[in-house]
């Protein structure tokens, strides 16, 4: 079975981010994908998140119903998170030489270059890069890679923060975790009815 692991702030997780798990496993066959949720992403000091706790509950939530997408508590109360460690983590639970994916967007695999140990990342994973609109990459040498360039979604999880501070609706995460956020306040958005968010995009706005 193919294991991939899909790390992120996922603050809050949205739509996007199932929408490429899904896409993934239907092109690459993936029997398991696990959603990894940084302790304290090193890429994002200073930037306003919600507690680890809070966006482990919401990938929870989010991953509810598909039993491929495994919720994964591997960096939790890590100090900094650092994915090379949840690789070795992983990696110690699979067959000697089976090959272990990383799923991850154009956006963060442009700055792999800036991770902690990223050379014995390239040699530990094959890439599934799935490209994001205004995002090129340049793969760094030896990087073993497979990219999906037919997937272009716009859902962000800044841009979700953004609308829900400003008092907007959203509806680019599932139901249960906009509830999730109503009930907890997160993100500054009001309490309000746990259901309510704006219409729902078309898939051509996407
Ligand atoms: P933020 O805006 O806070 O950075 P985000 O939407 O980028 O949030 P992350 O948790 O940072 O979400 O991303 C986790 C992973 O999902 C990364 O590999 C990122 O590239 C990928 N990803 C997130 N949204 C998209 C998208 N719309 N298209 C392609 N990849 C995405
Ligand atoms: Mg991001």
């Amino acid at each position: 079975m193919k294991t991939a692991i899909f790390g992120g702030t996922f603050d809050p997780i949205h739509n996007g981010h199932l929408r490429i798990a899904s896409a993934a496993m239907s092109r690459w066959g993936l029997g398991r994908v696990l959603f990894v949720p940084a302790g304290k992403p090193p890429h994002k000091l200073g930037a306003t998140t919600a507690d680890y706790e809070h966006r482990f509950r919401m990938v929870e939530l989010a991953c509810r119903g598909n039993p491929e997408f495994e919720p994964s508590r591997l960096e939790a109360g890590a100090e900094n998170s650092y994915s090379i460690e949840t690789i070795e983590k992983v990696r110690a639970g699979l067959a000697p030489g089976e090959t272990l994916y990383f799923l991850i967007g154009a956006d963060a695999f442009a700055e792999i270059r800036t991770w902690k140990r990223w050379r014995d990342i390239v040699d530990s994973v094959e890439f599934l890069v799935v490209s994001r609109p205004g995002h090129g990459y340049e793969p760094p040498p030896g990087a073993r890679i497979q990219r999906m360039e037919d997937i272009n979604l716009r859902y962000s999880s800044s841009g979700i923060r953004r609308d829900l501070a400003a008092g907007e609706g959203t509806a680019d995460v599932p139901a249960a975790v906009m509830a999730y956020i109503r009930v907890h306040k997160l993100y500054g958005a009001p309490a309000g009815s746990a259901g309510q968010s704006a219409p729902l995009k078309s898939e051509g706005e996407d």
